[in-house]
């Protein structure tokens, strides 16, 4: 069995958009980073991403670190291409959520956040047809828009490689342990490579990793797999060009309008958050018949012209689902794994949050004070689920809004 001594470096298992942001955020500090990922760079739930980049949360802490990675969207260039599009994006509510929501734009308002209110009838400036049943108040974020997360991570990885990062691509990790030499990642085919510290930013995969490590079952992360369908539609001739992505809380739905001519109709179904998968079994790549037929109704219904649109195509992405839908960072040493760390739970959210996530992980990984960095990592550990001090969110009726 042959063994690396990386021990100068820091080791990232993973390389979706936590992992390269992590990996370029530690580069760019100065730090040695391997990254290794078990396919390519994206291919795991960041390449099915919608990508939005929104800052409409109803969080303090998550709304700050939105609205710092959509800054960071807006000056990616300096790192390299996110294919980061503004097309602003609009979001009503029901009577129901009205004042809730009222409390928060003053919320986002007073961070920092461009969020305006507009009259339910504006929205025809976009959508000549929209059906305004159940948009009783509504905010319009004009900063935001959608990104390419492929692309995205991409640069991350480059920029990284190109400040001395290193990138092992088609091995995947077996397991990790703690030496008192330092942490080791195993390799399937046996190989071992020891680092100053390990972090696995391996989204829905982590507690394989975990078990295979000696984790017993109770004292894994508590996340669970859900699937989530997009559905990609060709819009007819009336509804071509730029239009601000339209949520759609009523019907428990989201319409991202991609480019000039595409829609992607994604859902915020609290049910399909919840509905646990099996990672292990046959998953299918692309959506189910009785999805399909479930969703186009409700985008027709809201937007009438939509229903002349052109299926095109389906995908299947999993979402990493923690319990209350944010982000688990910790380590891992009261486990036994001393210098190991865990970036995973981002909940179906983590695209548009990875230069933040990225920063907190680095700051975390690089031993800086949490009460002097941008992000203080401790409210995200997993202790937060034993003394309750869940990371909360006023629409908790709304599934991955938060
Ligand atoms: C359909 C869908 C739509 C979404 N829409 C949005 C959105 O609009 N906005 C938003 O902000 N977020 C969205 N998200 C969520 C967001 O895309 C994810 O939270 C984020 O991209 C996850 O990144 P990640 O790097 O943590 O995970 P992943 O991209 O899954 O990366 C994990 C990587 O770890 C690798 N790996 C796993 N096990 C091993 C191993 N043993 N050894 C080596 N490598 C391993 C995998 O191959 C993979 O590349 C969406 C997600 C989905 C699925």
């Amino acid at each position: 069995m042959s063994k690396a001594d990386n021990s100068d470096k820091i080791i990232i298992v993973g390389a979706g958009s936590t992992g390269t942001s992590i990996a370029y955020h530690l580069a760019s500090a100065g730090r040695k980073v391997t990254v290794i990922e078990e396919n390519a760079v994206a291919s795991g739930n960041t390449g099915k991403s919608s990508a939005l980049v929104r800052t409409h949360y109803s969080n303090r802490i998550i709304a700050e670190m939105s609205l710092y990675s959509l800054k960071f969207f807006e000056n990616f260039n300096s790192i390299g291409y996110s294919g980061f599009t503004k097309t602003g994006m609009i979001f009503p509510f029901d009577e129901k959520y009205a004042d809730v929501a009222r409390e928060n734009v003053a919320m986002l308002r007073d961070i920092g956040i461009n969020e305006q209110e507009i009259a339910p009838a504006d929205i025809r400036k976009f959508y000549s047809d929209v059906n305004l049943d159940g948009y009783d108040y509504v905010t319009y974020e004009p900063d935001s828009g959608y990104a390419d997360p492929v692309s995205t991570a991409n640069s991350f990885m480059s920029r990284a490689k190109e400040l001395g990062a290193n990138l092992i691509l088609k091995r995947s990790v077996r397991s990790v342990e703690s030496t008192r030499s330092g942490p080791e990642v195993e390799l399937s085919d046996g190989t071992k490579i020891r680092g100053e510290k390990i972090i696995l930013a391996t989204n829905v995969w982590t507690n394989d990793i975990l078990a295979r490590s000696g984790i017993s079952s109770q004292k894994l992360l508590p996340i669970t797999a859900s699937m989530h369908s997009i559905i990609y539609l060709r819009r007819p001739e009336e509804y071509r060009g730029p239009k601000p992505t339209l949520w759609d809380p009523h019907q428990l739905a989201y319409y991202k309008m991609e480019g000039s001519t595409i829609t992607a109709v994604g859902s915020l179904d609290p049910a399909v958050d919840e509905r646990s998968v099996d990672i292990h079994s046959n998953l299918p790549e692309t959506a189910e018949q009785d999805y399909i037929e479930e969703y186009l109704p409700r985008i027709a219904k809201r937007l009438p012209s939509m229903g002349k649109a052109t299926l095109i195509s389906t995908l299947n992405g999993l979402y990493d689902m923690s319990p209350d839908g944010q982000v688990i960072c910790d380590d891992l040493s009261s486990e036994g794994l001393d210098s190991v760390y865990v970036f995973a739970g981002l909940s179906g959210h983590g695209f548009k949050l990875s230069p933040a996530y990225g920063r907190m992980a680095a700051d975390m990984l690089m031993g800086r004070d949490p009460e002097e960095c941008e992000f203080d990592w401790r409210p995200f550990s997993r202790d937060r689920f034993r003394t309750g001090n869940l990371i909360t969110s006023r629409y908790s009726e709304i599934g991955t809004i938060y």
